[in-house]
């Protein structure tokens, strides 16, 4: 478990400006090779709606289909409590930002999916929506995770150590350490998810924890797995079963996130 830790978010400012740039040369290429040299008939293209830029939030509702994720005593199954929390974020931040869902609906998706998904859409923050069920389905309270390398500290290659290839001809990063590169920011994240959770549920506080995650492992951007509660436990199971806690959820994730953004713009 975590106190409190400052962290700095401007390495990710530059890393997230150039990024912006670089999207920013690419739709002004777009723009100018999609625009016929002489056809004066063409409609003008609105360069306001062609580059606009908005940050891009991935949510990972966990478990789906044949995978209940965690059950509670009397039968509330988590993939139902965490597509309705994803559901109303995306309700609430879908205005201001980009915002997708690894799943919509009761369906499986595959873990290594899950993380396609945020890659794909280059989601600025990927958020993996749990209530119980991703560390088995012991304990109780709300908890937020970001990732720790799997061996680390036996031996494995820090990751300070990889080049960036591309520049150096050093070895590339692996995969599965992509989220390596985005620790201090997934800190940062985790904080902010914690302090608005915490201060919205009055839940168990169960802290902000580092753990081995496949589901955020090889996400290319700043990543939290948050276990809003736990099902298994019957007064968290009474309490998720309200429409009103699942509204003060979803608003504190997106308090959150609308802070992160603030704070790294
Ligand atoms: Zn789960």
């Amino acid at each position: 478990m975590l106190s409190w830790v400052s962290i700095s978010c401007r390495n990710y400012a530059m890393s997230d400006h150039w990024g912006a740039i670089s999207r920013l040369v690419w739709l002004l290429l777009l723009v100018w090779v999609s625009v016929p040299i002489s056809a004066s008939s063409a409609q003008p293209i609105s360069p306001t709606e062609e580059l606009s830029v908005r940050k891009v939030v991935v949510l990972d509702p966990g478990h789906g289909g044949h995978d209940p994720g965690a059950v509670g005593p009397s039968g509330l199954a988590e993939k139902v409590v965490v597509l309705s929390v994803a559901q109303e974020i995306r309700e609430i931040l879908s205005p201001t930002y980009e915002v997708h869902l690894t799943r919509d609906d009761d369906y499986s998706v595959d873990i290594e999916r899950r993380t396609e998904v945020a890659n794909h859409y280059r989601a600025n923050i990927f958020i993996s929506i749990h209530a119980g069920g991703a560390f088995g389905h012991q304990g109780r309270g709300t908890v937020i995770f970001y990732h720790r390398r799997r061996n680390a500290g036996s031996g494995s290659t820090p990751y300070r150590q990889y080049g960036n290839s591309w520049e150096t001809g050093e070895k590339p990063i692996p995969w599965e350490d992509i989220q390596g590169k985005h620790t201090a920011e997934s800190q940062l994240l985790a904080e902010l998810v914690h302090r608005h959770l915490t201060g919205k549920l009055s839940p168990v506080d169960a802290g902000i924890r580092e753990a081995p995650l496949l589901v955020l492992e090889s996400a290319d951007m700043p990543a939290v797995l948050v276990e809003i509660a736990h099902l298994s436990h019957p007064a968290e199971e009474a309490q998720l079963r309200k429409p009103e806690v699942i509204s003060a959820a979803a608003q504190a994730i997106s308090e959150a996130i609308k802070e992160y953004f603030k704070d790294c713009p």
